[in-house]
C-alpha cells in the first residue's frame, strides 16, 4: 500500500520549529514506501488572518530544510466550491442547522466551564422553528452552519479511528458538540474543509500534532457521513518551550526564519525541531 501524508500550515505567519515536526513527521512516513507522496497544503480559508507573504516564505523554509513536497500546493482558497457542495450534503441530510448566536450569547448560555480550554456550544439555535430560521435567513441577519452532532451519530452509529500511536479509539460525537461547519464571516470552516481536502488529496494517512487529536473525533463523523475514505492517523508528540508550553506563531525566537538569520544550519533547525 502507498502512503500519501499532508502538512498543512495556515500561512498567517512564518512556521516554526512546531511546524517543521509536523512537516518532518509527515515527509518520513510518506518516503519510508516506495512511491510514497508527501503533499503540502496552504489552509487559508481564514482570510482576515492570511498573509499574503506566508505562502512563499512558507514554501522557502521547507526547501531550504531540503522538506521539499511532491506536486503543487493545495490553496482552501482555491476548494470554496468543494466545501459548499459538502455543506449541501449535510444540510439536505438534516444534520446542519443554521446559528446566529454571538460570542456572546454563547459564553452566556454556558452556565460551567468545562475541561477542554474551548467553548462547547450550548446547542441554542438547534431546536429554532426551521420556518423562524428561514426568515431571519431571509432578512439577512448574519449566521453560521452547524452539525447537529447528536443527530449524525444515530446516522453514521459506532464509528472509530486508529492512530499509529494510540490504537483504535471510539469516535465521541459529544467531544466538540455542534461545531462551526460554515464561519458567519468566511462562509467555511476548518473541520468540513480539512475533511473534504483530505479525502480530495487521497490522504491515506493524517499526521498532526497530538493537540488536535480532538478534532478527529468530529472530522471521522464527517468523513463517514459524506462516504470519504478513512485515514489512518498519526498524532505526534509537540515541541513544546522551557515551560512546557506549545509553540505559537508568536514565539519569534523559535521561528525559522530567525534560526535562519542567527546562522542555524539546516540540519541544526531540523534536530531542534523534535518532541520534547
Ligand atoms: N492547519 C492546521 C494547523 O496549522 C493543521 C490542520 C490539520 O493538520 O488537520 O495547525
Amino acid at each position: 500500500m502507498s502512503i500519501v501524508t499532508r502538512f498543512a500550515p495556515s500561512p498567517t505567519g512564518d512556521l516554526h520549529l512546531g511546524h517543521i515536526l509536523a512537516a518532518k513527521v509527515a515527509r518520513d512516513l510518506a518516503k519510508s514506501v516506495p512511491g510514497g507522496r508527501f503533499l503540502l497544503r496552504h489552509e487559508d480559508i481564514d482570510t482576515p488572518r492570511v498573509k499574503p507573504e506566508s505562502y512563499l516564505r512558507i514554501e522557502e523554509d521547507l526547501e531550504w530544510l531540503g522538506l521539499t513536497w511532491d506536486g503543487d500546493p493545495l490553496r482552501q482558497s482555491d476548494r470554496r466550491e468543494a466545501y459548499d457542495e459538502a455543506l449541501g450534503t449535510l444540510r439536505e441530510l438534516g444534520l446542519a442547522y443554521p446559528c446566529f448566536c454571538t460570542r456572546k450569547d454563547i459564553h452566556a448560555a454556558l452556565s460551567a466551564p468545562h475541561g477542554h480550554g474551548e467553548m462547547i456550544y450550548p446547542g441554542t439555535c438547534r431546536s429554532l422553528d426551521p420556518t423562524e430560521a428561514a426568515h431571519r435567513i431571509a432578512d439577512g441577519v448574519a449566521h453560521s452552519w452547524r452539525l447537529d452532532s447528536a443527530k449524525a451519530a444515530t446516522l453514521h452509529g459506532a464509528i472509530y479511528f486508529t492512530d499509529l500511536r494510540c490504537g483504535t479509539t471510539q469516535v465521541d460525537p459529544a467531544m466538540n458538540g455542534d461545531v462551526v461547519l460554515a464561519r458567519k464571516d468566511i462562509g467555511t470552516a476548518y473541520h468540513l474543509a480539512v475533511v473534504v481536502d483530505d479525502a480530495f488529496q487521497e490522504i491515506t494517512h493524517v499526521t498532526r500534532g497530538e493537540d488536535l487529536l480532538g478534532a478527529t473525533h468530529v472530522q471521522r463523523q464527517l468523513q463517514s457521513i459524506l462516504g470519504f475514505h478513512e485515514p489512518v492517523y498519526l498524532h505526534h508528540a509537540l515541541v513544546r518551550d522551557e515551560h512546557g508550553r506549545r509553540l505559537a506563531k508568536r514565539d519569534a525566537a523559535r521561528s525559522i526564519r530567525i534560526l535562519r538569520e542567527q546562522g542555524c544550519s539546516p540540519e541544526e533547525v531540523s534536530t531542534k525541531a523534535s518532541a520534547t
